[in-house]
């Protein structure tokens, strides 16, 4: 059996970051403290126009309740990332990241608001992606609940303190990603966001 080779790093409160994860190389999103989302973003890394797409994903596999033994797919319809391990099952990918307009628009909040959209404009800046390239994340632990009628609300996480997801990449990947500033979305409390990289050696 080939060993692991495991980088852990640490996503503060309310912020993000952007990093490469190649083909073959297993990303794993651990909440430290429980109750903490993180939104996700992909793109192909030698072709930046290559996106991770809600809509192809839900298309190929029939459902908006991802979890172990789904594939997330891109704009032009190849795998990104292959859900291989879960221990929350529930997350949302309906949701665009939370920007400063969610909190104008949608919570009423004036003034200044860490966000989302923001952390990961800054963090994909470096790779030269702009906010208009960011489309609707992979929101990680985040607990979106669909009533018959189809409207839908934002829960409290179920994730605990230690849960995780693993996804492994299936191409040659840039990918952001950040811990969530929604008070909504995180049951009014911020936590960091920790994150591994398993490659075999
Ligand atoms: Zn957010």
């Amino acid at each position: 059996m080939p060993t692991e080779q495991t980088t852990r790093r640490r996503i503060e409160p309310q912020s993000g970051t952007a990093f490469e994860l190649r083909r073959g190389e297993t990303l794993r999103v651990v909440d430290v403290f429980g109750e903490q989302v993180a939104d996700l973003i992909a793109y192909a890394l030698d072709d930046r126009g290559e996106w991770l797409s809600s809509g192809r994903s839900i298309d190929y596999n029939d459902t908006i309740a991802f979890t172990a033994g789904h594939t997330l797919y891109s704009n032009r319809s190849r795998p990104m990332l292959a859900i291989t391990n879960d221990t929350v099952g529930k997350h949302d990918f309906l949701y665009t990241p939370c920007s400063r307009e969610t909190f104008t628009l949608l919570y009423k909040h004036s003034g200044d608001h860490p966000s989302c959209f923001d952390n990961l404009t800054r963090s994909l800046a470096d790779y030269g992606i702009c906010g208009d390239q960011i489309p609707t994340t992979f929101n990680i632990f985040m607990n979106v609940a669909i009533d018959p009628d189809g409207r839908a609300s934002v829960l409290p996480p179920r994730s605990r303190a230690g849960d995780s997801i693993d996804l492994r990449a299936e191409m040659d990947l840039l990918i952001g990603l950040t811990a969530c500033s929604a008070e909504l979305s995180n049951n009014y409390s911020f936590k960091p966001i920790d994150y591994e990289i398993v490659r075999a050696i």
